[in-house]
């Protein structure tokens, strides 16, 4: 597949002038959000792994077969990101999230084994009430052991008021889960 880096963006002004849909991945930092895109773009590092947290927040936009574009937005939720820090990320995903036209879908990352945090549940408030569509994802699946896993997605779609099969296991190890992921988001930028 072919998939390339576009630009990173500070702020507004630096989205790239284009108007291919857009799916964007969030999620808190060090999820698994870069080994997720890679994973479904079957590419080893075309995004960064392991990225050291709460460095410059940027927004990344990778080109997908010149069809439409994925969006990294940068990892929230970092301990010892500083207020401000807070707050011009706060601001960069919102506006991005509000300005763009193009964006068709959020697929959201949760780690498997936790149970979503505060800045989860905002995220989700918040891209509802802006009825962005959300494609949920469990990623890290190969860290918890088969017996446990029906177990961990009902705690994780009990904490979010949804249903368990609206909740996609992933690992980015195994590429498990990559053929779902894939599925969801086709059919999002088909509607
Ligand atoms: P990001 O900060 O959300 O982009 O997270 P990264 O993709 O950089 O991953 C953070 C850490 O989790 C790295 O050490 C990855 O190797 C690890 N990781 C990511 N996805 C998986 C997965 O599916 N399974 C396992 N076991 N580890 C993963």
């Amino acid at each position: 597949m072919k998939a390339e880096f576009i630009t990173s963006a500070a702020d507004t002004g630096g989205f790239p002038e284009t108007s291919l849909p857009e799916i964007a991945f969030i999620g808190r930092s060090n999820v698994g959000k870069s080994s997720m895109i890679n994973a479904l773009l079957g590419r080893k590092k075309l995004v960064k792994v392991g990225n050291t947290p709460g460095k410059t927040k940027l927004i990344n936009f990778f080109n997908i077969e010149d069809k439409y574009i994925f969006v990294d937005l940068p990892g929230y939720g970092y301990a010892k990101t500083s207020k401000a820090e807070r707050k011009k990320w706060g601001r960069l995903i919102e506006n991005y999230l509000k300005a763009r036209k193009q964006l068709k879908a959020c697929v959201l990352i949760i780690d498997i084994r936790r149970i979503p945090s505060g800045d989860d549940f905002l995220m989700i408030e918040w891209l509802s009430e802006n009825e962005i569509p959300i494609i949920l994802t469990a990623t890290k699946k190969d860290k918890v052991s088969r017996n446990e896993l029906d177990k961990h997605i009902s705690k994780i779609a009990e904490a979010l008021s949804v249903t368990a099969d609206a909740v996609l296991p992933f690992s980015a190890t195994r590429k498990d889960g990559v053929e779902m992921v894939w599925n969801n988001i086709t059919y999002v930028l088909k509607g």
